[in-house]
């Protein structure tokens, strides 16, 4: 009796074991589970519908924002799913949970959301739809996985990575990087509205652009940070991953700095 209750145990685990690992693989290397590829320069895009050629264009724009950036790796392959109403999107729904559009693992970026690639839009549905800038989403996510190539996986991983702010405010700074070198764009307005929009929330959700998507405000707060120290500091990440000055200091420090200018012009 006890030999068969031991047997049946050894194989519910044997069993629990091969299953968590065989979902484990799925999520890192998902290519088996779509139908469709495209191989364009430094992408391999794999959905299980037809791939919009205009991808392409997207994907290149995408690349000629990260390349403005000093984690910009040339002999590097990202992997693009486009895993909208996917077998993938549900076991990852189950194993990492339902809630962001866009994930990077590896060199893996998922898109995990309906996107029409003829207008440069995803459509995230996580409180509403709403849309967003699809070449923004790419490159933020494209970031991510350079973030990893470069300092490595023990580095940045989901469960050990920098602070938040330094994590997701250099991929805002370089995805956004079409908008805040517009001739209007004026960091010190950016900093205004974040204020004013920080004040008005009720929860940690705001609005940043039009789309009416929503994010965690600490994005934008993170942008504007990275940009403050980047673009008027000029430190690069490499410093900014190895300062030690808390986040608080550095927003201070960057509403002494609006002040001042202000008061010079
Ligand atoms: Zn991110």
């Amino acid at each position: 009796m006890k030999k068969t209750i031991k047997r049946l145990v050894a194989g519910t685990l044997l069993t629990a074991v091969v299953m968590i690992s065989g979902l484990v693989t799925l999520i890192f290397f998902p290519e088996p589970l779509f139908a469709h590829k495209l191989e364009h320069g430094q992408f391999n895009v794999y959905s299980n519908s037809d791939i919009n050629q205009d991808i392409e264009k997207i994907l290149d724009n995408a690349l000629t924002l990260v390349r403005h950036s000093e984690l910009y790796d040339a002999d590097y392959t990202y992997d693009i799913f486009l895993s909208y109403n996917s077998l993938y999107n549900k076991i990852d729904d189950k194993v990492l949970g339902h809630g962001p559009s866009a994930r990077a693992t590896g060199n893996n970026v998922i898109i995990k959301v309906d996107i029409d690639a003829d207008r440069n839009l995803a459509f995230p549905t996580f409180y509403h739809r709403c849309e967003v800038n699809l070449t923004y989403i790419i490159a933020h996510e494209m970031i991510h996985c350079l973030q990893e190539n470069k300092y490595g996986k023990l580095k940045f991983n989901p469960f050990r990575h920098p602070e938040y702010w330094k994590l997701e405010g250099y991929p805002e700074y370089i995805s956004r990087q079409p908008q805040l070198s517009g001739t209007n764009y004026s960091l010190l307005n950016e900093i205004d509205r974040y204020i004013d929009l920080e004040s008005k929330l009720t929860d940690i959700w705001m609005s940043i652009d039009e789309g009416g998507c929503k994010a965690p405000s600490l994005y934008y707060k993170s942008r504007l940070m990275t940009e403050y120290l980047m673009d008027i500091r000029h430190f690069s990440y490499d410093q900014i991953l190895e300062d030690t000055t808390s986040e608080d200091s550095i927003y201070e420090e960057m509403l002494r700095w609006r002040d001042t200018v202000r008061k010079e012009n």
